[in-house]
């Protein structure tokens, strides 16, 4: 699944292939992928992309009055092709500028989401969100805040959209893992400074994650390429039964509230 740093890379890697660009046709192809694709996607043909942005794990492109917002999914991959590269199975909706890029959603799994939305009045699931985990306004005093009434377990907070957006499980797992403290504890019980360096250790992971996207980025111009979701070294995330890299401990496997949570019991407290 994209990540937010897979999504970011993406945002940096077509932005300035298409930022400023008039848009000559859309193609939809698929009736439906989470929602219809609907036939309002059409209105940002003769329109000129005026950003691109992301926000949690959607980008958002920007035509002035209008916005296009566009979410990966499970699977979603985009890739800038030129229009009359070949058409692949799932390639489900083009975005054609007038120089001939054709901006393609490939979604195997159909769980990804393209729609229109007037700026001035943004779909509910937007509004909602919580912080952006890299902005200034996420530091030790937020995630104190948020911690020291809640009794769910950190991992559960951390993953709360509400509270901060894009930590999905993998960076979840690492995060805390890097803070060396357990997913398991009550989120009440975290001390402030406990606070503050999880939440480096977020940025700090989710950074790392975008560095690595880095390396792939010319594969979103080659026509067939694959999307680059990078594998990023991981310490513990998928590594059950493995020894710790810090402290050569066993890693552990623990459900929290669905989700495979894993970490080393011995160092994180
Ligand atoms: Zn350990």
């Amino acid at each position: 699944m994209p990540e937010l740093p897979e999504v970011e890379t993406v945002c940096r890697a077509i932005s300035p292939r298409l930022i400023g660009k008039k848009i000559k046709s859309v193609v939809i192809r698929a009736e439906k992928l989470r929602r219809p694709l609907d036939k309002n996607l059409h209105e940002i043909e003769a329109r000129t992309v005026k950003n691109i942005s992301r926000r949690a794990k959607y980008l958002i492109f920007n035509f002035d009055e209008i916005n296009l917002l566009i979410h990966l999914g499970m699977s979603g991959i985009l890739r800038i092709c030129r229009e009359n590269d070949e058409i692949i199975r799932h390639d489900h909706l083009s975005i054609i500028t007038e120089d001939g890029a054709d901006l393609r959603l490939n979604d195997p799994r159909r769980f990804g989401l393209a729609m229109i939305y007037p700026v001035n009045n943004p779909p509910e699931f937007l509004i909602n969100l919580g912080v952006e985990p890299l902005s200034e306004e996420f530091d030790g005093k937020y995630l104190f805040e948020i911690c020291k009434t809640k009794s769910a377990k950190i991992k559960q907070v951390l993953m709360e959209q509400k509270n901060v957006v894009g930590v999905g499980n993998i960076y979840a797992c690492e995060a805390l893992f890097q803070a060396e403290i357990s997913p398991v504890r009550s989120a009440k019980t975290l001390t402030k400074t406990e606070c503050e360096k999880l939440v480096a250790a977020v940025k700090d992971r989710l950074e790392a994650g975008i560095q690595a996207g880095g390396t792939t980025l010319r594969d979103f111009f080659h026509p067939d390429g694959k999307p680059g979701y990078f594998s990023q070294k991981l310490a513990v995330y998928g590594k059950v039964a493995e020894k710790c890299p810090r402290c050569g401990g066993k890693i552990e496997n623990e459900k929290i509230s669905g989700r495979s949570s894993f970490f080393c019991p011995k160092c994180q407290k």
